[in-house]
């Protein structure tokens, strides 16, 4: 049985893919971006993370969690790929004895149409370039172009479908030129394959991690070293991930592609590690209130939050999480996590008057003279 597997894997992906020609390692190069499926990944490592906390929990938090991503899990269905091929549409010359191939996508997918409320599948076309350099024996991929997101790959001005004018006047976005803006009708965009952000958190010394929910403090020391745990398993899923793809593409890409990656993951996992060391998240408060408590816990920079940020200004910025507990038996269980209200940046002022009651002398219109933030009543935290 192993040893079919084996004899399988061999046959998929060979070791030593023909790359004698451009088109060649076009061929080997695009059926793997085609079976990494890089989308799919990641949500299952999100899933996989938020069941690290499950045991700290109420069934009714875990069932609302567990909701959500069954309505991610259906939105990612209604938009799924169903089949996709490359055909090679242009070969052209490019600096210094490179060659250029653009080709075209061909994608069918299932699409929601939201005005008829149904799924349809749809045929799109998307233009790619992957410029070739000849390495030795072989032609090796040095840049890779995939379409614009923003149109698509279409190269139109999304607000005014191209057409340069939008509610009889020069459209706003494109100021009437028509194309993209952001990729300026290009309808291409350079991937930057070797790009960090990855906000890594990798321990340098052996953590553990408390599960004690016997009592309000202990619950809020358990859920601070959840979130340094979520951050961790993230990193080594998320390097564990690069590395492996790393296997394979060194066999299309050419090597200095391959070594600006591995030094930014090696910058990263540095990072990962001074992050760790000085970075670490803090209880803020304890709340007890009869079977209730409330935890606040505040993050620097993206701890937990899993998303990518820019490079830079955010980079050290504050995030604070308010966690409300809830005893069930003799455990307190997190019952729901908020985060500061984005209408009132967290004063829980209404947004209209500031907080005064009053605008222009009179009663405030927004809050009718209770001073309180709309959104959150005047609590200064919102569910997400
Ligand atoms: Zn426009
Ligand atoms: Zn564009
Ligand atoms: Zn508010
Ligand atoms: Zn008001």
């Amino acid at each position: 049985m192993i040893r079919l597997a084996l004899a399988w894997a061999a046959l998929v992906c060979p070791q030593d893919p023909d790359r004698s020609a451009p088109e060649k390692t076009f061929e080997g190069f695009t059926a793997f971006w085609e079976e990494l499926s890089p989308e799919k990944w990641f949500f299952d490592l999100l899933g996989t993370l938020d069941d690290l906390g499950k045991f700290s929990r109420t069934d009714e938090f875990s069932a609302r969690r567990d909701k959500d991503r069954g309505e991610f899990l259906k939105w990612m269905e209604d938009s799924k790929m169903l089949s996709s091929r490359y055909e090679i549409a242009k070969r052209s010359e490019g600096k210094e004895g490179r060659i250029v191939l653009d080709s075209v996508q061909k994608v069918r997918r299932k699409k929601r149409d939201f005005e008829k409320n149904k799924i349809e599948e749809v045929d799109q076309e998307l233009p790619h370039r992957h410029v070739f350099r000849r390495v030795g024996e072989t032609w090796l991929v040095e840049e890779v172009y995939k379409p614009c997101s923003a149109c698509d790959g279409r190269g139109a001005c999304g607000t005014c479908k191209g057409t340069g004018t939008a509610h009889d006047r020069a459209c706003f976005a494109c100021e009437g030129k028509k194309s993209c803006k952001y990729c300026g009708g290009e309808k291409l965009k350079k991937e930057e394959l070797a790009k960090g952000g990855l906000e890594l958190v990798v321990p340098d010394t052996e953590t553990k991690y408390s599960t004690d929910l016997s009592s309000p403090k202990a619950a809020a020391q358990t859920l601070l070293d959840l979130s340094l745990r979520t951050a961790v398993e993230y990193s080594v899923r998320i390097r564990g991930f690069i590395e492996r793809i790393l296997k394979r593409f060194r066999l299309f890409v050419v090597p200095e592609l391959v070594k600006k990656i591995e030094d930014e993951l090696a910058r990263e996992t540095e990072a990962g590690k001074k992050r760790f060391r000085e970075d670490r998240p803090r209880i803020d408060s304890v709340e007890e209130k009869g079977d209730r408590a409330l935890v606040v816990i505040v993050t620097i920079g993206n701890w937990g939050r899993l998303i990518r940020s820019k490079e830079g200004e955010n980079d050290r910025q504050e995030h604070r999480a308010r966690h409300v507990l809830r005893k069930v038996g003799d455990r307190w269980l997190a019952d729901a996590e908020q985060y500061p209200c984005w209408n009132c940046k967290g004063k829980g002022d209404c947004s209209a008057c500031g907080g005064s009651g009053k605008t222009s002398d009179r009663e405030c219109w927004g809050c009718k003279g209770t001073k309180k933030c709309s959104q959150c009543k005047g609590e200064g935290w919102a569910d997400r």
